[in-house]
């Protein structure tokens, strides 16, 4: 089946007693045994399952093309399950750009417990030096946030074959619209469904997909479900509900993004456009041939340098300032203030989540923003 057809009716189950078309919410934490003891409902206490969680989480697995997924109550709560799952002095190769919240997860809460380097994963002379006897894993984010580098997968999946190293991509800026990890040989995918799959900036949730139900996936189970950091039924309901519409406005978002990005490098205050679909992207060719979409995220710099891009961030009426990406409403961010002292972000730098408004509309509100 396509994606459209999956999104629609993956997640869904008609309830068999009501026989309602859309799967009801089920909010209780507990589930009666059957008098054998067993629990012939499929699930015992909400922390380990729950039916919206369980329909969830074979909608997103079906949806990346892999063996199993699991749902966590945010993107970062994703990642970290995959770093506990980790065997103590495992070594990580992480991107350089790395997503800053994940970046520090490593650098603060797992100093003295894995070793990381944080390197140029594309390179991939720079790649096969850093590989050493305890490297575990690889972890991928493409297109990276917030410069919008391209990782070609295969090429690192290639490297990391040799070496029995597991890689994982965090795929929330693409989306299965436009990359397949897995399909590329990838072993697991990261989401922050925060972003697109909620699409609507008012859900807080994370996901991991894996192509092999193996040891490890075995073990990141484990953490997730002592662990507890689930979403709640209801949650999983919402996004179950909006995922449904993704591919949809996946082609609008993108849509948008490309005509603004085109809009943007034309324009004389501009320096730079930050986006895979343009042809000026460094890594337009190895987008092309990995994805099948360049998502709606861009970043642009501007000549007038920081003061002009602190300008411009508050200049416009339909670009609301504001942190995040993938809601129908576009946002616009500095964000090398966001990242802090580390941040290798350029300064005169301004993220634009495109959103589904009217693309005129948008034009309109930058070109008075730019002035
Ligand atoms: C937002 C984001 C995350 C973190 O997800 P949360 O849902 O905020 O915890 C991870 N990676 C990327 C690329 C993100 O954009």
């Amino acid at each position: 089946m396509k994606i459209e057809t999956i999104a629609i009716h993956a997640g869904n189950h008609i309830d068999a007693g009501t026989r309602a078309v859309v799967q009801p919410i089920i909010t209780a934490t507990t589930f009666q045994r059957g008098e054998d003891g067993g629990f012939p409902g499929g699930h015992i206490y909400t922390r380990a399952s729950n039916p919206n969680r369980t329909s969830l989480e074979q909608l997103l697995a079906k949806l990346e093309g892999g063996e199993d997924a699991a749902a966590f109550s945010s993107g970062n709560a994703a990642g970290m399950s995959v770093f506990q799952a980790l065997e103590p002095g495992s070594h990580i190769i992480a991107p350089d750009d790395m997503y800053h919240g994940l970046r520090n997860q490593l650098k603060l809460l797992f100093a003295g417990i894995l070793e990381v380097d944080f390197i140029d994963v594309n390179d991939s002379e720079v790649l096969q030096a850093h590989i050493r006897p305890n490297t575990k894993l690889i972890w991928l984010e493409t297109p990276s946030n917030p410069l919008l580098k391209i990782t070609d997968i295969k090429q690192v999946v290639a490297i990391s074959a040799n070496h029995g190293i597991r890689v994982v991509c965090d795929n929330t800026f693409a989306t299965p619209l436009c990359q397949q990890p897995l399909a590329l040989g990838a072993d697991m995918i990261m989401h922050s469904t925060t972003k697109y799959f909620g699409g609507h900036s008012d859900l807080l949730g994370g996901a991991l997909i894996t192509a092999k139900k193996d040891a490890f996936w075995e073990k990141v189970r484990t953490v997730q479900t002592m662990g507890g950091a689930v979403p709640s039924p209801t949650d999983c309901y919402y996004l179950t509900r909006s995922i449904k519409t993704l591919p949809y406005r996946m082609r609008g978002h993108m849509n948008n993004a490309q005509l603004l990005a085109e809009y943007l490098e034309a324009h004389p205050k501009v320096e730079r456009v930050m986006y895979p679909g343009l042809p000026s992207h460094p890594q337009h060719a190895i987008a092309k041939a990995q994805m099948a979409g360049f998502g709606a995220v861009l970043s642009f710099q501007l000549k007038g340098g920081e003061a002009e891009a602190k300008r411009v961030v508050n200049a416009g009426q339909l670009f609301t300032q504001a942190t995040s990406l993938g809601g129908v409403e576009s946002l616009i961010e500095h964000r090398a203030s966001v990242e802090g002292p580390d941040t290798k972000t350029p300064f005169n730098l301004l993220r634009v989540s495109v959103g589904l408004e009217h693309i005129d509309d948008l034009i309109a509100d930058m070109e008075r923003a730019l002035g």
